[in-house]
Protein backbone atom coordinates (compact mmCIF):
# COMPACT_ATOMS: atom_id res chain seq x y z
CA UNK A 1 0.00 0.00 0.00
CA UNK A 2 0.77 3.41 -0.61
CA UNK A 3 -0.14 7.06 -0.18
CA UNK A 4 -0.92 9.12 -3.63
CA UNK A 5 -1.92 12.25 -3.16
CA UNK A 6 -5.05 11.47 -1.04
CA UNK A 7 -5.23 8.32 -2.84
CA UNK A 8 -4.66 4.93 -1.07
CA UNK A 9 -2.94 2.37 -3.77
CA UNK A 10 -2.86 -1.11 -3.60
CA UNK A 11 -0.33 -2.54 -4.80
CA UNK A 12 -0.42 -6.65 -4.83
CA UNK A 13 3.17 -8.02 -4.01
CA UNK A 14 5.19 -10.27 -6.03
CA UNK A 15 8.30 -11.83 -5.31
CA UNK A 16 11.02 -10.29 -7.06
CA UNK A 17 13.71 -11.88 -9.18
CA UNK A 18 16.77 -9.79 -8.02
CA UNK A 19 16.84 -10.43 -4.15
CA UNK A 20 20.77 -10.12 -3.06
CA UNK A 21 23.04 -8.98 -5.49
CA UNK A 22 26.16 -10.27 -4.62
CA UNK A 23 24.28 -14.16 -4.98
CA UNK A 24 23.22 -13.35 -8.11
CA UNK A 25 26.89 -11.97 -9.33
CA UNK A 26 28.23 -15.51 -8.17
CA UNK A 27 25.51 -17.32 -9.13
CA UNK A 28 25.00 -15.73 -12.97
CA UNK A 29 27.10 -18.24 -15.47
CA UNK A 30 24.53 -18.19 -18.57
CA UNK A 31 25.13 -22.00 -20.31
CA UNK A 32 26.04 -20.88 -24.27
CA UNK A 33 25.19 -23.79 -26.42
CA UNK A 34 26.37 -24.57 -29.83
CA UNK A 35 23.24 -23.45 -31.86
CA UNK A 36 20.52 -21.38 -30.15
CA UNK A 37 17.65 -19.78 -31.87
CA UNK A 38 15.82 -17.33 -30.30
CA UNK A 39 12.52 -18.03 -31.72
CA UNK A 40 12.96 -22.16 -31.86
CA UNK A 41 14.49 -21.84 -28.31
CA UNK A 42 12.47 -19.52 -26.19
CA UNK A 43 9.23 -18.23 -28.25
CA UNK A 44 8.27 -21.48 -28.91
CA UNK A 45 8.94 -23.39 -25.99
CA UNK A 46 6.82 -20.46 -24.57
CA UNK A 47 3.95 -21.60 -26.88
CA UNK A 48 3.98 -24.91 -25.87
CA UNK A 49 3.43 -23.81 -22.21
CA UNK A 50 0.54 -22.28 -23.18
CA UNK A 51 -0.84 -25.09 -24.80
CA UNK A 52 -0.44 -27.32 -21.99
CA UNK A 53 -1.54 -24.37 -19.81
CA UNK A 54 1.72 -23.90 -17.79
CA UNK A 55 2.05 -20.46 -18.27
CA UNK A 56 -0.07 -17.51 -17.12
CA UNK A 57 -2.51 -16.00 -19.43
CA UNK A 58 -1.02 -13.01 -20.39
CA UNK A 59 -0.73 -12.31 -24.43
CA UNK A 60 2.78 -12.22 -25.95
CA UNK A 61 2.10 -9.06 -27.35
CA UNK A 62 -0.46 -6.45 -26.96
CA UNK A 63 -0.55 -3.42 -29.54
CA UNK A 64 -3.18 -0.27 -29.29
CA UNK A 65 -3.20 2.97 -31.39
CA UNK A 66 -4.47 5.84 -31.04
CA UNK A 67 -8.04 5.32 -33.12
CA UNK A 68 -8.60 2.45 -29.96
CA UNK A 69 -7.62 -0.35 -32.86
CA UNK A 70 -5.96 -3.53 -30.74
CA UNK A 71 -4.00 -6.26 -31.53
CA UNK A 72 -3.57 -9.28 -29.14
CA UNK A 73 -0.99 -12.46 -30.09
CA UNK A 74 -0.50 -15.36 -27.54
CA UNK A 75 2.92 -17.03 -28.12
CA UNK A 76 0.88 -19.52 -30.38
CA UNK A 77 -0.41 -17.01 -32.88
CA UNK A 78 2.63 -14.84 -32.89
CA UNK A 79 4.50 -18.39 -33.95
CA UNK A 80 1.77 -18.57 -36.68
CA UNK A 81 2.12 -15.25 -38.14
CA UNK A 82 5.84 -15.40 -38.07
CA UNK A 83 6.12 -18.59 -39.68
CA UNK A 84 3.98 -17.51 -42.27
CA UNK A 85 6.38 -14.51 -42.74
CA UNK A 86 9.46 -17.03 -42.95
CA UNK A 87 8.26 -18.95 -45.72
CA UNK A 88 7.87 -15.34 -47.32
CA UNK A 89 11.41 -14.92 -46.65
CA UNK A 90 12.62 -18.13 -47.55
CA UNK A 91 10.06 -18.89 -50.16
CA UNK A 92 8.72 -16.02 -52.23
CA UNK A 93 12.00 -14.02 -51.79
CA UNK A 94 14.62 -16.54 -51.56
CA UNK A 95 16.41 -15.43 -48.99
CA UNK A 96 19.22 -17.62 -47.22
CA UNK A 97 20.40 -17.65 -44.13
CA UNK A 98 22.61 -14.54 -43.34
CA UNK A 99 21.31 -12.39 -45.89
CA UNK A 100 20.25 -9.05 -44.77
CA UNK A 101 16.56 -7.43 -44.35
CA UNK A 102 16.70 -4.12 -43.52
CA UNK A 103 13.75 -3.44 -41.73
CA UNK A 104 12.07 0.51 -41.31
CA UNK A 105 8.78 0.59 -39.94
CA UNK A 106 7.14 2.42 -37.19
CA UNK A 107 5.72 1.01 -33.73
CA UNK A 108 3.19 -1.67 -35.92
CA UNK A 109 2.81 -5.40 -35.56
CA UNK A 110 4.36 -6.31 -38.36
CA UNK A 111 7.46 -5.17 -36.83
CA UNK A 112 7.66 -7.80 -34.36
CA UNK A 113 6.44 -10.12 -36.77
CA UNK A 114 9.72 -9.28 -39.31
CA UNK A 115 12.41 -9.71 -35.92
CA UNK A 116 10.60 -13.19 -35.56
CA UNK A 117 10.77 -14.15 -39.17
CA UNK A 118 14.19 -13.57 -39.73
CA UNK A 119 15.05 -15.81 -36.70
CA UNK A 120 13.46 -18.48 -38.14
CA UNK A 121 14.88 -18.25 -40.98
CA UNK A 122 18.43 -16.87 -39.92
CA UNK A 123 17.94 -13.98 -42.27
CA UNK A 124 19.97 -11.00 -40.16
CA UNK A 125 18.00 -8.26 -39.65
CA UNK A 126 18.78 -4.83 -39.64
CA UNK A 127 16.01 -2.21 -38.52
CA UNK A 128 16.58 1.42 -38.90
CA UNK A 129 14.07 4.53 -37.81
CA UNK A 130 11.47 5.99 -40.06
CA UNK A 131 13.03 9.38 -40.00
CA UNK A 132 16.07 8.62 -42.07
CA UNK A 133 16.72 10.32 -45.13
CA UNK A 134 17.31 8.99 -48.80
CA UNK A 135 21.24 9.31 -48.29
CA UNK A 136 21.14 7.66 -44.84
CA UNK A 137 19.28 4.40 -46.48
CA UNK A 138 21.39 4.32 -49.42
CA UNK A 139 24.65 4.38 -46.82
CA UNK A 140 22.47 1.46 -44.82
CA UNK A 141 21.82 -0.09 -48.07
CA UNK A 142 25.47 -0.01 -49.81
CA UNK A 143 27.03 -0.87 -46.43
CA UNK A 144 25.23 -3.92 -45.51
CA UNK A 145 24.41 -5.20 -49.16
CA UNK A 146 21.07 -5.67 -47.97
CA UNK A 147 19.06 -8.49 -50.03
CA UNK A 148 15.54 -7.30 -48.96
CA UNK A 149 13.83 -4.46 -47.27
CA UNK A 150 10.71 -4.48 -45.91
CA UNK A 151 8.93 -0.61 -45.05
CA UNK A 152 5.57 1.54 -45.55
CA UNK A 153 4.65 4.00 -48.04
CA UNK A 154 6.17 6.72 -46.03
CA UNK A 155 10.04 5.02 -46.85
CA UNK A 156 9.27 3.53 -50.33
CA UNK A 157 9.28 6.89 -52.29
CA UNK A 158 13.17 7.63 -50.97
CA UNK A 159 14.13 3.94 -51.05
CA UNK A 160 13.13 3.82 -55.10
CA UNK A 161 15.24 7.15 -55.60
CA UNK A 162 17.81 5.02 -54.70
CA UNK A 163 17.55 2.02 -55.25
CA UNK A 164 19.24 1.55 -58.28
CA UNK A 165 22.32 2.26 -57.01
CA UNK A 166 22.61 -1.04 -54.81
CA UNK A 167 23.31 -3.50 -56.57
CA UNK A 168 22.45 -6.13 -54.00
CA UNK A 169 18.51 -5.60 -53.18
CA UNK A 170 16.36 -7.90 -54.94
CA UNK A 171 13.21 -7.64 -52.72
CA UNK A 172 11.07 -4.72 -51.84
CA UNK A 173 8.22 -5.79 -49.72
CA UNK A 174 5.81 -2.84 -48.48
CA UNK A 175 3.39 -3.01 -45.42
CA UNK A 176 0.21 -1.01 -46.93
CA UNK A 177 -3.21 -1.52 -47.48
CA UNK A 178 -2.77 -0.11 -51.23
CA UNK A 179 -0.23 -1.11 -54.18
CA UNK A 180 3.06 0.31 -55.33
CA UNK A 181 4.98 -0.34 -58.74
CA UNK A 182 7.94 -2.30 -58.06
CA UNK A 183 6.99 -3.87 -54.64
CA UNK A 184 5.31 -6.87 -53.03
CA UNK A 185 2.75 -6.53 -50.92
CA UNK A 186 3.18 -7.90 -47.47
CA UNK A 187 -0.26 -8.80 -46.61
CA UNK A 188 -0.82 -10.39 -50.08
CA UNK A 189 2.37 -12.80 -49.43
CA UNK A 190 1.54 -13.42 -46.28
CA UNK A 191 -2.33 -13.99 -46.51
CA UNK A 192 -0.82 -16.95 -49.21
CA UNK A 193 2.12 -18.45 -47.36
CA UNK A 194 1.57 -21.67 -45.70
CA UNK A 195 2.40 -21.58 -41.34
CA UNK A 196 4.43 -24.53 -41.62
CA UNK A 197 7.91 -23.86 -41.15
CA UNK A 198 11.00 -25.42 -39.73
CA UNK A 199 12.91 -22.93 -37.75
CA UNK A 200 16.55 -23.21 -39.19
CA UNK A 201 19.57 -24.12 -37.39
CA UNK A 202 21.80 -21.53 -35.97
CA UNK A 203 24.74 -21.24 -34.25
CA UNK A 204 24.76 -19.29 -30.98
CA UNK A 205 27.68 -16.70 -32.87
CA UNK A 206 26.16 -16.57 -36.35
CA UNK A 207 25.20 -12.94 -36.76
CA UNK A 208 21.77 -12.07 -36.02
CA UNK A 209 20.69 -8.54 -36.09
CA UNK A 210 22.99 -5.19 -37.01
CA UNK A 211 21.60 -2.11 -34.88
CA UNK A 212 22.29 1.21 -35.66
CA UNK A 213 23.68 3.34 -32.64
CA UNK A 214 21.93 6.04 -31.94
CA UNK A 215 24.01 8.85 -33.60
CA UNK A 216 24.72 11.41 -30.24
CA UNK A 217 28.21 11.80 -30.95
CA UNK A 218 28.45 11.45 -35.05
CA UNK A 219 27.01 9.00 -37.81
CA UNK A 220 25.43 6.15 -36.40
CA UNK A 221 27.73 3.24 -36.42
CA UNK A 222 26.38 -0.60 -37.36
CA UNK A 223 26.52 -2.87 -34.69
CA UNK A 224 26.13 -6.65 -35.04
CA UNK A 225 25.19 -9.00 -32.44
CA UNK A 226 25.34 -12.57 -32.71
CA UNK A 227 22.31 -15.12 -32.06
CA UNK A 228 23.67 -15.78 -28.60
CA UNK A 229 24.31 -12.15 -27.55
CA UNK A 230 20.86 -10.01 -27.13
CA UNK A 231 19.37 -13.68 -27.24
CA UNK A 232 20.74 -14.74 -24.21
CA UNK A 233 22.71 -11.64 -22.87
CA UNK A 234 19.59 -10.00 -22.35
CA UNK A 235 18.08 -12.32 -19.67
CA UNK A 236 20.00 -10.14 -17.27
CA UNK A 237 17.60 -7.37 -18.77
CA UNK A 238 14.73 -9.23 -18.71
CA UNK A 239 15.54 -10.79 -14.68
CA UNK A 240 16.65 -9.00 -12.98
CA UNK A 241 16.70 -5.01 -13.98
CA UNK A 242 13.13 -5.10 -15.46
CA UNK A 243 12.17 -7.89 -12.87
CA UNK A 244 9.62 -9.45 -14.95
CA UNK A 245 7.81 -12.52 -14.93
CA UNK A 246 5.39 -13.88 -17.34
CA UNK A 247 2.47 -12.21 -15.18
CA UNK A 248 4.12 -8.70 -15.97
CA UNK A 249 2.90 -6.63 -19.06
CA UNK A 250 5.48 -4.10 -19.88
CA UNK A 251 5.62 -1.02 -21.63
CA UNK A 252 8.69 0.25 -23.70
CA UNK A 253 8.32 3.52 -25.32
CA UNK A 254 11.29 3.44 -27.72
CA UNK A 255 11.73 3.99 -31.66
CA UNK A 256 11.69 0.64 -33.77
CA UNK A 257 15.40 2.13 -35.08
CA UNK A 258 16.89 1.96 -31.42
CA UNK A 259 18.30 -1.17 -29.93
CA UNK A 260 16.59 -0.48 -26.87
CA UNK A 261 13.16 -1.79 -28.81
CA UNK A 262 15.41 -5.06 -29.18
CA UNK A 263 16.50 -5.04 -25.45
CA UNK A 264 12.75 -4.19 -24.07
CA UNK A 265 10.16 -4.85 -26.89
CA UNK A 266 11.87 -8.13 -27.78
CA UNK A 267 14.42 -10.32 -26.25
CA UNK A 268 14.36 -8.95 -22.80
CA UNK A 269 10.11 -9.83 -21.79
CA UNK A 270 10.05 -12.63 -23.90
CA UNK A 271 13.27 -13.99 -22.38
CA UNK A 272 10.75 -14.38 -19.17
CA UNK A 273 7.45 -14.70 -21.03
CA UNK A 274 6.13 -11.19 -20.00
CA UNK A 275 3.44 -9.51 -22.16
CA UNK A 276 5.34 -6.67 -24.76
CA UNK A 277 2.77 -3.72 -24.36
CA UNK A 278 3.19 -1.06 -27.26
CA UNK A 279 1.12 2.22 -28.11
CA UNK A 280 1.44 3.60 -31.43
CA UNK A 281 1.61 6.78 -31.11
CA UNK A 282 2.39 8.92 -34.01
CA UNK A 283 4.54 11.79 -31.38
CA UNK A 284 4.85 11.62 -28.23
CA UNK A 285 2.04 13.23 -25.99
CA UNK A 286 2.56 13.07 -22.48
CA UNK A 287 -1.62 12.77 -21.87
CA UNK A 288 -1.85 9.98 -23.68
CA UNK A 289 0.72 8.09 -22.33
CA UNK A 290 -0.32 8.71 -18.48
CA UNK A 291 -3.69 8.04 -19.84
CA UNK A 292 -2.54 4.73 -21.28
CA UNK A 293 -0.65 4.14 -17.84
CA UNK A 294 -3.61 4.63 -15.79
CA UNK A 295 -6.18 2.46 -18.06
CA UNK A 296 -4.27 -1.01 -18.82
CA UNK A 297 -2.58 -3.25 -16.79
CA UNK A 298 0.72 -2.16 -17.33
CA UNK A 299 2.55 -3.57 -14.49
CA UNK A 300 6.47 -2.30 -15.81
CA UNK A 301 7.21 1.21 -17.37
CA UNK A 302 10.25 2.04 -19.02
CA UNK A 303 11.30 5.09 -21.19
CA UNK A 304 13.79 7.81 -21.81
CA UNK A 305 14.44 9.70 -19.37
CA UNK A 306 13.66 13.17 -21.73
CA UNK A 307 10.04 11.41 -21.79
CA UNK A 308 10.10 11.55 -17.59
CA UNK A 309 11.06 15.42 -18.12
CA UNK A 310 8.10 15.75 -20.02
CA UNK A 311 5.70 14.01 -17.76
CA UNK A 312 6.50 15.47 -14.46
CA UNK A 313 5.30 18.44 -16.39
CA UNK A 314 2.07 17.22 -16.29
CA UNK A 315 0.10 17.45 -13.28
CA UNK A 316 -0.44 13.88 -12.46
CA UNK A 317 -2.68 14.13 -9.71
CA UNK A 318 -5.86 12.43 -11.56
CA UNK A 319 -4.19 9.80 -13.19
CA UNK A 320 -4.39 6.12 -11.30
CA UNK A 321 -1.22 4.34 -11.25
CA UNK A 322 -1.99 1.68 -8.79
CA UNK A 323 -1.40 -1.38 -11.65
CA UNK A 324 2.05 -0.09 -12.40
CA UNK A 325 4.98 -1.72 -10.35
CA UNK A 326 8.43 -0.57 -11.82
CA UNK A 327 9.53 2.00 -13.89
CA UNK A 328 12.79 2.46 -15.31
CA UNK A 329 14.92 4.60 -17.61
CA UNK A 330 17.76 3.97 -20.02
CA UNK A 331 19.90 5.73 -22.61
CA UNK A 332 20.84 8.64 -20.90
CA UNK A 333 21.28 9.86 -17.10
CA UNK A 334 18.05 10.62 -15.13
CA UNK A 335 17.93 14.10 -13.12
CA UNK A 336 17.00 12.68 -9.92
CA UNK A 337 14.74 15.97 -9.42
CA UNK A 338 12.64 14.22 -11.93
CA UNK A 339 13.36 11.09 -10.08
CA UNK A 340 11.56 12.95 -7.04
CA UNK A 341 8.63 14.28 -8.87
CA UNK A 342 7.92 10.88 -10.86
CA UNK A 343 8.25 9.51 -6.77
CA UNK A 344 5.63 12.02 -5.39
CA UNK A 345 2.93 11.42 -8.14
CA UNK A 346 3.19 7.83 -8.58
CA UNK A 347 4.64 6.42 -5.52
CA UNK A 348 7.43 4.82 -7.32
CA UNK A 349 11.18 5.28 -8.34
CA UNK A 350 12.78 5.35 -11.44
CA UNK A 351 15.38 2.54 -11.64
CA UNK A 352 18.37 3.50 -14.03
CA UNK A 353 19.91 1.36 -16.34
CA UNK A 354 23.35 1.61 -18.42
CA UNK A 355 24.36 -0.08 -21.50
CA UNK A 356 25.18 0.80 -25.43
CA UNK A 357 23.72 -0.46 -28.63
CA UNK A 358 27.26 -2.64 -28.28
CA UNK A 359 26.38 -4.27 -25.51
CA UNK A 360 23.53 -5.29 -23.37
CA UNK A 361 22.66 -3.88 -19.46
CA UNK A 362 26.73 -2.64 -18.49
CA UNK A 363 25.11 -1.63 -14.85
CA UNK A 364 22.02 -0.73 -13.50
CA UNK A 365 20.11 -0.28 -10.36
CA UNK A 366 18.13 -3.79 -9.77
CA UNK A 367 14.81 -3.99 -7.67
CA UNK A 368 15.89 -4.22 -4.39
CA UNK A 369 19.05 -2.64 -4.29
CA UNK A 370 19.24 0.93 -2.46
CA UNK A 371 18.94 3.79 -4.58
CA UNK A 372 21.38 5.85 -5.13
CA UNK A 373 19.99 9.23 -7.22
CA UNK A 374 22.81 10.65 -10.04
CA UNK A 375 24.52 6.78 -10.31
CA UNK A 376 23.79 4.10 -12.54
CA UNK A 377 23.92 1.44 -9.82
CA UNK A 378 26.29 -1.59 -10.08
CA UNK A 379 27.68 -3.42 -12.86
CA UNK A 380 25.68 -6.37 -14.49
CA UNK A 381 26.25 -10.05 -13.42
CA UNK A 382 27.31 -10.24 -17.12
CA UNK A 383 30.01 -7.87 -17.19
CA UNK A 384 33.30 -6.93 -15.09
CA UNK A 385 33.08 -3.37 -15.08
CA UNK A 386 36.17 -1.40 -14.54
CA UNK A 387 37.17 2.45 -14.52
CA UNK A 388 39.88 2.26 -16.46
CA UNK A 389 42.84 4.72 -17.53
CA UNK A 390 43.98 5.43 -21.25
CA UNK A 391 45.92 2.23 -20.91
CA UNK A 392 43.19 0.16 -19.70
CA UNK A 393 45.01 0.01 -16.43
CA UNK A 394 42.49 -0.47 -13.58
CA UNK A 395 41.97 2.77 -11.57
CA UNK A 396 41.16 3.25 -7.65
CA UNK A 397 37.86 3.60 -6.44
CA UNK A 398 36.47 7.44 -6.70
CA UNK A 399 39.14 8.41 -9.79
CA UNK A 400 37.33 9.44 -12.76
CA UNK A 401 38.08 7.28 -15.45
CA UNK A 402 36.98 5.51 -18.72
CA UNK A 403 34.18 3.09 -18.43
CA UNK A 404 35.78 -0.49 -19.86
CA UNK A 405 34.23 -4.11 -19.89
CA UNK A 406 37.10 -6.76 -19.07
CA UNK A 407 37.30 -8.96 -22.42
CA UNK A 408 40.39 -10.72 -21.54
CA UNK A 409 40.82 -14.00 -20.81
CA UNK A 410 37.15 -13.81 -22.47
CA UNK A 411 35.25 -12.01 -24.39
CA UNK A 412 31.45 -11.82 -23.19
CA UNK A 413 29.56 -13.42 -25.55
CA UNK A 414 27.25 -10.67 -25.23
CA UNK A 415 28.98 -7.99 -26.33
CA UNK A 416 28.75 -7.20 -30.23
CA UNK A 417 30.94 -8.80 -33.10
CA UNK A 418 31.79 -5.75 -35.14
CA UNK A 419 31.06 -1.96 -36.60
CA UNK A 420 29.89 -3.68 -39.87
CA UNK A 421 32.19 -2.57 -42.52
CA UNK A 422 34.49 -1.02 -40.10
CA UNK A 423 37.14 -3.01 -38.78
CA UNK A 424 39.61 0.04 -37.97
CA UNK A 425 36.68 1.50 -35.65
CA UNK A 426 36.46 -1.66 -34.17
CA UNK A 427 39.52 -2.27 -33.25
CA UNK A 428 40.16 1.16 -31.69
CA UNK A 429 37.33 0.59 -28.76
CA UNK A 430 39.71 -2.32 -27.36
CA UNK A 431 42.74 -1.26 -25.35
CA UNK A 432 44.78 -3.71 -22.90
CA UNK A 433 42.51 -6.63 -21.14
CA UNK A 434 38.98 -3.71 -21.68
CA UNK A 435 36.57 -2.61 -24.42
CA UNK A 436 35.85 1.29 -23.74
CA UNK A 437 32.64 2.28 -23.94
CA UNK A 438 33.51 6.37 -24.81
CA UNK A 439 31.50 6.87 -21.35
CA UNK A 440 33.58 8.61 -18.24
CA UNK A 441 32.64 7.52 -14.87
CA UNK A 442 33.62 6.80 -11.11
CA UNK A 443 32.76 3.81 -8.68
CA UNK A 444 32.40 4.39 -5.38
CA UNK A 445 33.05 2.62 -2.31
CA UNK A 446 30.25 0.69 -3.02
CA UNK A 447 30.57 -0.74 -6.47
CA UNK A 448 28.39 2.09 -7.24
CA UNK A 449 29.29 3.62 -10.91
CA UNK A 450 28.60 6.93 -11.17
CA UNK A 451 28.06 8.74 -15.09
CA UNK A 452 30.41 12.08 -15.73
CA UNK A 453 29.74 12.29 -19.19
CA UNK A 454 30.42 11.08 -22.84
CA UNK A 455 34.23 11.33 -23.17
CA UNK A 456 33.97 14.14 -25.80
CA UNK A 457 31.52 16.16 -23.63
CA UNK A 458 33.31 16.66 -20.68
CA UNK A 459 34.30 20.30 -20.03
CA UNK A 460 37.75 21.14 -19.18
CA UNK A 461 37.37 24.80 -17.78
CA UNK A 462 40.69 26.93 -16.12
CA UNK A 463 41.72 23.67 -15.38
CA UNK A 464 38.39 21.64 -14.38
CA UNK A 465 37.05 18.98 -15.40
CA UNK A 466 33.40 19.27 -15.33
CA UNK A 467 30.95 16.40 -16.70
CA UNK A 468 27.98 18.54 -18.26
CA UNK A 469 25.24 16.25 -16.13
CA UNK A 470 26.17 17.58 -12.89
CA UNK A 471 25.64 21.64 -13.96
CA UNK A 472 22.30 20.13 -15.45
CA UNK A 473 20.99 18.44 -12.52
CA UNK A 474 21.63 21.70 -10.69
CA UNK A 475 19.70 23.61 -13.14
CA UNK A 476 16.57 21.83 -13.45
CA UNK A 477 16.64 21.91 -9.49
CA UNK A 478 15.24 25.53 -10.42
CA UNK A 479 11.15 25.99 -11.05
CA UNK A 480 12.00 27.89 -14.42
CA UNK A 481 13.95 25.23 -15.71
CA UNK A 482 11.90 22.20 -18.22
CA UNK A 483 15.57 20.84 -19.34
CA UNK A 484 18.95 22.07 -20.50
CA UNK A 485 21.96 21.13 -21.92
CA UNK A 486 25.50 22.04 -20.73
CA UNK A 487 28.34 22.31 -23.30
CA UNK A 488 31.63 24.40 -23.58
CA UNK A 489 31.86 27.48 -24.83
CA UNK A 490 35.32 29.10 -26.35
CA UNK A 491 36.49 31.69 -23.64
CA UNK A 492 39.47 34.19 -24.15
CA UNK A 493 41.00 34.03 -21.00
CA UNK A 494 39.94 30.62 -19.75
CA UNK A 495 39.99 29.11 -22.81
CA UNK A 496 36.85 27.39 -22.29
CA UNK A 497 33.74 28.03 -19.84
CA UNK A 498 30.49 26.32 -19.06
CA UNK A 499 27.74 27.13 -21.66
CA UNK A 500 23.91 26.19 -21.14
CA UNK A 501 20.92 26.21 -23.34
CA UNK A 502 17.81 26.21 -21.12
CA UNK A 503 14.39 25.62 -22.25
CA UNK A 504 12.16 27.36 -19.87
CA UNK A 505 8.76 26.10 -18.10
CA UNK A 506 5.72 27.57 -19.36
CA UNK A 507 5.44 29.74 -15.92
CA UNK A 508 8.62 31.81 -16.46
CA UNK A 509 8.99 31.93 -20.72
CA UNK A 510 7.80 35.46 -20.83
CA UNK A 511 10.07 36.73 -17.41
CA UNK A 512 12.83 39.23 -17.94
CA UNK A 513 15.50 36.96 -19.20
CA UNK A 514 18.92 38.90 -17.82
CA UNK A 515 17.55 39.00 -14.67
CA UNK A 516 16.59 35.07 -14.77
CA UNK A 517 20.34 34.19 -16.20
CA UNK A 518 21.90 35.53 -13.15
CA UNK A 519 18.90 33.87 -11.06
CA UNK A 520 20.27 30.33 -12.86
CA UNK A 521 23.78 31.04 -11.87
CA UNK A 522 23.56 32.23 -8.22
CA UNK A 523 21.24 29.09 -7.88
CA UNK A 524 23.72 26.61 -9.62
CA UNK A 525 26.69 27.86 -7.34
CA UNK A 526 24.46 27.62 -4.30
CA UNK A 527 23.68 24.24 -5.00
CA UNK A 528 26.98 22.35 -6.64
CA UNK A 529 30.53 23.65 -6.81
CA UNK A 530 30.79 27.31 -7.67
CA UNK A 531 33.27 26.37 -10.41
CA UNK A 532 30.42 24.87 -12.32
CA UNK A 533 28.18 27.42 -12.80
CA UNK A 534 27.28 28.69 -16.36
CA UNK A 535 29.04 31.85 -17.32
CA UNK A 536 26.52 31.59 -20.51
CA UNK A 537 23.05 31.05 -20.81
CA UNK A 538 21.02 31.05 -23.69
CA UNK A 539 17.52 30.13 -23.78
CA UNK A 540 15.93 27.82 -26.51
CA UNK A 541 12.43 27.12 -27.23
CA UNK A 542 13.95 22.90 -27.74
CA UNK A 543 17.21 21.12 -27.60
CA UNK A 544 18.37 19.28 -30.53
CA UNK A 545 17.94 15.38 -29.91
CA UNK A 546 18.20 12.01 -31.49
CA UNK A 547 15.22 9.72 -32.73
CA UNK A 548 15.92 8.18 -29.21
CA UNK A 549 15.45 11.25 -27.57
CA UNK A 550 19.15 12.02 -26.53
CA UNK A 551 20.16 15.61 -26.37
CA UNK A 552 23.00 16.48 -29.18
CA UNK A 553 25.17 18.18 -27.38
CA UNK A 554 28.09 17.61 -30.03
CA UNK A 555 25.82 20.02 -31.99
CA UNK A 556 25.24 22.70 -29.67
CA UNK A 557 29.03 22.58 -29.28
CA UNK A 558 30.41 22.57 -33.00
CA UNK A 559 27.50 25.90 -33.09
CA UNK A 560 29.34 27.49 -30.10
CA UNK A 561 33.22 26.02 -31.81
CA UNK A 562 32.09 27.21 -35.16
CA UNK A 563 32.31 24.01 -36.06
CA UNK A 564 30.37 22.54 -39.40
P1 LIG B 1 26.56 7.09 -30.96
O1 LIG B 1 27.39 5.95 -30.44
O2 LIG B 1 26.11 6.89 -32.35
O3 LIG B 1 27.13 8.43 -30.71
P2 LIG B 1 24.87 6.57 -28.67
O4 LIG B 1 26.14 6.26 -27.97
O5 LIG B 1 23.94 7.52 -27.99
O6 LIG B 1 25.17 7.10 -30.13
P3 LIG B 1 23.44 4.21 -28.02
O7 LIG B 1 24.18 2.94 -28.19
O8 LIG B 1 21.99 4.22 -28.27
O9 LIG B 1 24.10 5.25 -28.99
O10 LIG B 1 23.62 4.77 -26.55
C1 LIG B 1 24.61 4.35 -25.66
C2 LIG B 1 25.11 5.54 -24.89
O11 LIG B 1 24.04 6.19 -24.20
C3 LIG B 1 26.09 5.19 -23.81
O12 LIG B 1 27.39 5.02 -24.31
C4 LIG B 1 25.97 6.40 -22.87
O13 LIG B 1 26.72 7.49 -23.34
C5 LIG B 1 24.49 6.74 -22.98
N1 LIG B 1 23.74 6.14 -21.87
C6 LIG B 1 23.00 5.03 -21.87
N2 LIG B 1 22.41 4.83 -20.68
C7 LIG B 1 22.81 5.84 -19.89
C8 LIG B 1 22.56 6.21 -18.52
N3 LIG B 1 21.76 5.52 -17.75
N4 LIG B 1 23.18 7.32 -18.06
C9 LIG B 1 24.00 8.04 -18.83
N5 LIG B 1 24.24 7.77 -20.12
C10 LIG B 1 23.66 6.68 -20.63
MG1 LIG C 1 27.82 5.17 -28.60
Amino acid sequence: KCQIRGHRVHRVSRPQNFTDYESIKQQYSPQIPEYFNFAEDVLDVWAEKEKKGEKASNPAFWWVNDRKQEVRWSFEELGFHSRRLANVLSGACGLNQQDRVFLVLPRVPEWWLVNVACLRTGTVLLPGTSQLTARDILHRLQTSGARCVITDESLAPLLDAVASQCSSLQHKILVSPTKREGWKNFGDLVRNASSDHECVKTRSDDPMTIFFTSGTTGSPKMTQHSHSSYGIGLTVNGRYWLDLTERDVLWNTSDTGWAKSAWSSVYAPWIQGACVFIHHMPRFDSHTVLETLSSYPISTFCTAPTAYRMLVQEDMSSYNFSNLQHCLCAGEPINPEVMGKWRNATGLDIYEGYGQTETVLIAGTFKGMKIKAGAFGKASPEYDVQVVDEAGNVLPRGVEGNLGIRVKPHKPFSLFTEYTGDPDRTAECYVGDFYLTGDRGVMDEDDYLWFVGRADDVILSAGYRIGPFEVENALIEHQAVAESAVVSSPDPIRGEVVKAFVVLTAEYKSQDQDQLKKELQTYVKKVTAPYKYPRKIEFVEQLPKTVSGKIRRVELRNKEWGRS
